[in-house]
């Protein structure tokens, strides 16, 4: 069967042949692949820049985010029958048994650092007709959802933040009413943070480069969120736009962008980061300042990874919800849907939102 893969050494993108995955446990599931998304992190590993091969190999096969069709199960899977629907989470535990977070499944709080995480480090992903997985991450998914349910491991990241996000608010001793969001960046993490807030009836704003006349401006404010365009308010007059942002949620991965948006960071604000920077030369910021606010305004900062499974469960609900409330803005975020063959150049290509790699009908 064919297969996406990535050579880090030869610095080679191409179509491989492998061997189709064979069913070895009895909690095994084995799915036909559908669609995977490319995010940032596909174009780096495809670009060279970050990613590894399984141990042992020379090649990583790509995408890790996945949504497929069960078509076997082993005889004690009890999660998904074939014909299920359904997405496969990325991050795989570490060995080390003293690592609280991986054997409580919690592998996104993994301490030792030694997790594998399909399609990206030290485990092949899912760009390819078959995959083979234990039914622990395999999450199942409503067949209504089919069109959109390539953007949930992308959800996952506003899920798990959002579950955070509670635990900060659960400091106060009232409910507190009445927030307001900054959402930085209209990438897809960006916009579906924003779905995510304005399904909470936050005031949300979202500040990205396009213009204010742009697909996605119009997106976000189909969402009822002000948009505001880094072309028309300098990030360092985000406060005088915005005023004070109870949560500002970061999806640019520029350290200069998040932190210059703190200036709009409210008191007992949090602010919470999702992007990953590349490695850069050091970056300039008044740091005295920022930690005279974070003290003297009781502000949070904190940063959020995806990857576990009541994560996966979560934003399968989310985006049920999501449906309900703004269906098209859903749909839209996915621009354009590729065949296989055209993996190599898409993943050197950027554009659009959400682009997605379509592997079986
Ligand atoms: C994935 C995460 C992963 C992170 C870092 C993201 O694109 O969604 O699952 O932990 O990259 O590798």
């Amino acid at each position: 069967m064919r297969a996406m893969a990535v050579f880090p050494a030869q610095r080679e993108l191409r179509i491989i042949d492998v061997p189709a995955p064979e069913l070895h446990g009895e909690h095994d599931v084995t799915i036909r692949v559908r669609e995977v998304g490319v995010c940032g992190t596909d174009r780096e590993i495809g670009a060279f820049h970050y990613g590894s091969p399984p141990a042992g190999k020379e090649r990583l096969v790509l995408g890790h985010e996945a949504v497929g069709e069960v078509v076997a199960v082993g005889r004690a899977v009890r999660r998904v029958a074939p014909g299920d629907l359904v997405v496969v989470t990325v991050r795989r535990p570490c060995d080390d048994p003293e690592c609280d977070a991986c054997r409580a499944g919690r592998p996104d709080f993994c301490v030792t650092g030694h997790f594998r995480e399909r399609g990206i480090s030290g485990a092949d992903g899912f760009m390819t007709e078959l995959v083979v997985e234990d039914e622990r991450y395999v999450v199942r998914v409503p067949k209504a959802l089919s069109d959109v349910a390539v953007l949930i491991e992308a959800l996952t990241i506003a899920a798990k933040a959002a579950v955070d996000l509670d635990t900060v608010l659960r400091r106060y001793p009232w409910e507190p009413a009445g927030s307001r969001a900054l959402v930085l960046g209209a990438g897809p993490i960006g916009l579906l943070a924003a779905m995510m807030l304005r399904s909470r009836d936050v005031d949300t704003f979202v500040y990205s480069l396009e213009p204010a006349q742009s697909d996605r401006a119009e997106l976000a404010r189909s969402l009822g969120a002000a948009y505001v365009s880094a072309r028309d308010v300098p990030i360092a007059e985000i406060a005088s736009r915005v005023g004070a942002a109870d949560v500002v949620f970061e999806a640019v991965g520029v350290s200069k962008v998040a932190f210059a948006a703190m200036a709009a960071l409210a008191r007992n604000g949090v602010l919470i980061l999702s992007g990953v920077p590349g490695p850069g030369r050091p970056v300039e910021v008044d740091l005295d300042g920022i930690m005279r606010d974070v003290v003297l305004k009781n502000q949070v900062l904190f940063g959020t990874v995806n990857a576990s499974r009541s994560a996966f469960e979560e934003s399968v609900g989310y985006l049920e919800r999501f449906m309900l409330l703004f269906p098209d803005a859903v749909r839209r975020v996915i621009t354009q849907r590729a065949k296989l063959d055209d993996a190599p150049a898409l993943l050197r290509r950027g554009g659009g939102i959400k682009h997605v790699i379509q592997l079986a009908a």
